[in-house]
């Protein structure tokens, strides 16, 4: 029985409610009517359940899609404005004893090359991270209760905040680990998290338990249900993910909305990012053999759909997508994306030589420097941005909220934007990037609303040429 407040993974994605869903969707997905009143509410900002959002993604009316894609590009340029923000993932350990099939690190797989960061080889890749420019990082670490327990990445996450090398700094950590205990989760808040992301892979269960057949993520409703212990040791930010390409989208993107609806009935706030991988290439993984891959036409109806159902979640995309589909999405609602990642443990300090074995997660189709990525995002009319200041203000969950539903992001998104890239541009930009973003600061200060907020802006922008760092509203 479905019930978006029950604690149970079978009861707030519910198998059957998926399916009525998408049996109504099929059933409208040509009722005009019924479109134009989902896209009228839409309009209104205040966001799509998973049933009017799933008639949406099953219509294919030209006129009715190309409006969706309209009213996504509109909500993003009101909510997030043209400011990107830009992290990495770090690789802590691909140590691993679950055996999901689409993935390397799976405990079968006896090829790969197993690493495991040390502290001081954590110092080199984080140090080798703020050279580039970086803020924020995603870590990333296999399950394994011995080789990767709780206090490993705890202390991991000290040392990383513990680094300042030059004017560098990581300010804000997100996680990416194994679903865990209420106590374990408690411990990351304490230690200073940002977001605690874990991507749910598939929503359907049977497909679920076929791709994790062996190891504790094999359990459907431990994992599914793991935001909510997540939430219940305090943390506000959780991250949202499905792997495309694993089961059919329709059934994942009507899961992935009740899971968000789930979280905002019981907690009062629904996710804060939703992530949108699909299945890639990787040491003995092959996209192909995963028959549900999607097109790129189908992944940007799926990221406007995002953006226009849950307004004031941010997206993100990763560099497992090619420049090319990256350009296609960013204005249809992403918000952050990764710059010069590295998939591989130790791979920023000391990258792979082509002929070693690989310790990558999966093949990354963005290779551009971050300095290339800033100038690119620059010359699309994009702010990038490096801005931590929410989490650092205390400002999480229904108080993060409370920011977007104010509409203060152009009081507040838009000069921290300007600031943190100003201080990219003074330590770490090419010579020309340097240029194209002072222009941009210029214009864009120009654009804050509020005079006094704007002043101060102008100010510290002047006190970061003179060699003061970390300012925020
Ligand atoms: S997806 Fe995560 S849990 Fe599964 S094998 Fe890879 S690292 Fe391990
Ligand atoms: S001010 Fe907050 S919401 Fe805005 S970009 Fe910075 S961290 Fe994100």
């Amino acid at each position: 029985m479905y019930d978006v407040k029950s604690m149970r993974a079978e009861e707030f994605i519910s198998d059957e409610e998926i399916r009525e869903t998408l049996a109504y969707a099929d059933a409208n997905k040509d009722n005009e009517a019924l479109i134009d009143e989902i896209i009228e509410k839409a309009k209104q900002r205040k966001g799509l359940n998973h049933r009017e959002a799933s008639v949406l993604l099953a219509c294919e009316i030209p006129e009715k899609v190309e409006e969706v894609y309209r009213l996504a590009e509109q909500i993003k340029k009101d909510f997030y404005g043209n400011r990107i923000v830009l992290f990495a993932p770090l690789y802590l350990s691909n140590y691993c004893v679950n055996g999901c099939v689409y993935c390397p690190y799976h405990l079968k797989n006896k090829h790969i090359a197993r690493k495991k960061l040390t502290q001081e080889e954590i110092v080199k890749e984080v140090t080798a991270l703020q050279d580039m420019g970086h803020k924020r990082l995603a870590i990333e670490a296999g399950e394994d209760p011995v080789n990767n327990p709780i206090e490993y990445i705890l202390e991991c996450i000290d040392t990383i905040y513990s680094i300042k090398h030059k004017n560098g700094a990581i300010r804000r950590v997100n996680v990416n680990i194994a679903a865990t205990t209420v106590e374990n989760y408690r411990k990351l808040k304490d230690a200073g998290i940002g977001t605690y992301i874990l991507f749910q892979e598939t929503y359907h269960k049977e497909s679920y338990e076929k791709l994790h057949p062996t190891g504790p993520k094999h359990d459907y409703a431990y994992h599914t249900e793991a935001m909510d212990r997540a939430m219940e040791g305090g943390i506000d930010d959780v991250g949202l993910g499905v792997l495309f390409g694993l089961d059919l989208y329709r059934y994942e993107f009507a899961g992935l909305l009740m899971h968000a609806e789930h979280l905002e009935a019981v907690h009062g706030v629904g996710p804060h990012t939703i992530s949108v991988p699909r299945v890639k290439h990787a040491d003995d993984i092959d996209p192909a053999a995963f028959d549900n891959g999607i097109s790129d036409d189908t992944f940007a109806k799926i990221c406007a759909l995002i953006r226009v159902s849950v307004p004031y979640t941010g997206m993100i995309i990763s560099t497992r997508e090619s420049q090319e589909v990256r350009e296609r999405v960013l204005p249809l609602g992403v918000s952050q994306i990764s710059g010069a990642s590295k998939t591989s443990v130790g791979g920023y300090a000391e990258p792979e030589k082509e002929e070693e074995v690989t310790s990558e997660q999966f093949d990354v189709s963005d290779q551009r420097t971050l300095d290339e990525v800033v100038n690119w995002l620059m010359k699309l009319g994009y702010i990038p941005s490096f801005c931590t200041a929410c989490y650092r203000e205390g400002r999480t969950g229904d108080r993060f909220m409370a920011l977007c539903k104010n509409m203060q992001i152009l009081n507040c998104c838009h000069p921290n934007a300007l600031m943190t890239l100003k201080e990219y541009l003074e330590d770490y930009a090419s010579e020309e990037t340097r240029k194209i973003g002072m222009e941009l600061i210029d214009r864009e200060l120009e654009k804050i609303p509020n005079p006094k907020v704007k002043q101060t802006a102008y100010e510290h922008i002047h006190d970061i040429a003179e060699g003061k760092r970390d300012f925020r509203f």
